[in-house]
């Protein structure tokens, strides 16, 4: 019998119209799959029957890989790391599925990691990801939302996102104390050629300073006051950072790369 362990965000799935869920928002069949922190295997099982072509999983805690080594043998390619250190575009040379049911500590860490490295060309092509519902309703926020932030902005800028469903903790054993979604992400065809995600992080992370406050002062401190882009992007000073919608944001790291040469 497996102890969950709390430091390693260990709450494993026990709910099947859950995991038929999750296994059907996506094809399966023929494609690469990596799953990240399989746990006990219960989605690894699902996925398995789905008869993907090549199939990795990773996962951090050492009882665990024990126990995945001997549910499902030479079925799956099993590396026993943290998926933090890990290159996940050298895992395979082919496009492939990323499915998690990602430990919540470090959920937002791995999808800003995975953005940020983001080249021309996708290493994936979907991500199936749970988070705690609180962090993926900040994700999909849209402007005007008070939900809409930093990360929405970061998400949005290269990928589609939609919500598969919401997921209560009495479908996970042990029981966690809050509510999770589930997100589909996929790579958006056209997305603004920001050549450093850095300074996209620099603008919403000033803007976003004070979330209450006029935009005034964040504009000022970035652009010195530059008038030219205030009118040719059309912002009103006297807005808050939440009124600015996706592309001017994507357009202001744009101008800021200009500015810098
Ligand atoms: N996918 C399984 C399920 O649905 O039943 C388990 C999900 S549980 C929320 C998170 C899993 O991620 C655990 O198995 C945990 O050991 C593993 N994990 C935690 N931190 C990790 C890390 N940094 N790298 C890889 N795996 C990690």
């Amino acid at each position: 019998m497996i102890k969950a362990k709390k430091s390693l965000g260990q709450n494993f799935l026990i709910d099947t119209n859950i995991l038929n869920q999750i296994v059907n928002c996506v094809e399966i069949e023929n494609k690469n799959i990596l799953e990240i922190g399989p746990g006990t295997g219960n989605l690894t099982k699902y996925i398995l029957s789905k008869k993907p072509k090549e199939f990795t999983v990773i996962e951090r805690d050492d009882d665990l890989i024990i126990v995945l080594k001997d549910r499902f043998k030479e079925n799956i390619n099993i590396i026993h790391d943290d998926v933090l250190n890990i290159d996940e575009t050298s895992i395979f040379n082919e496009s492939v599925i990323v499915f998690g049911n990602l430990p919540y500590n470090i959920s937002t860490e791995i999808l800003s990691k995975w953005i940020i490295n983001l080249k021309n060309n996708f290493w994936f092509e979907s991500l199936v990801l749970m988070f705690q519902k609180e962090v993926a309703d900040r994700i999909i926020a849209s402007y005007n939302n008070s939900n809409y932030g930093r990360l929405s902005i970061l998400a949005n800028w290269k990928l589609e996102i939609k919500k598969i469903c919401d997921i209560k903790p009495s479908s996970f054993s042990p029981k966690p104390k809050i509510d999770s979604s589930l997100l589909l992400f996929t790579p958006k065809k056209n997305f603004y050629k920001i050549k450093n995600p850095k300074n996209l992080e620099k603008i919403t992370r000033v803007f976003f300073n004070n979330r209450r406050k006029m935009i005034k002062k964040p504009f000022n401190q970035i652009f010195n006051g530059d008038l030219k882009i205030l009118k040719k992007l059309k912002i009103d000073l006297n807005l808050r950072p939440q009124n600015l919608n996706f592309e001017t944001y994507y357009k202001l790291a744009e101008e800021y790369e200009n500015l810098r040469g």
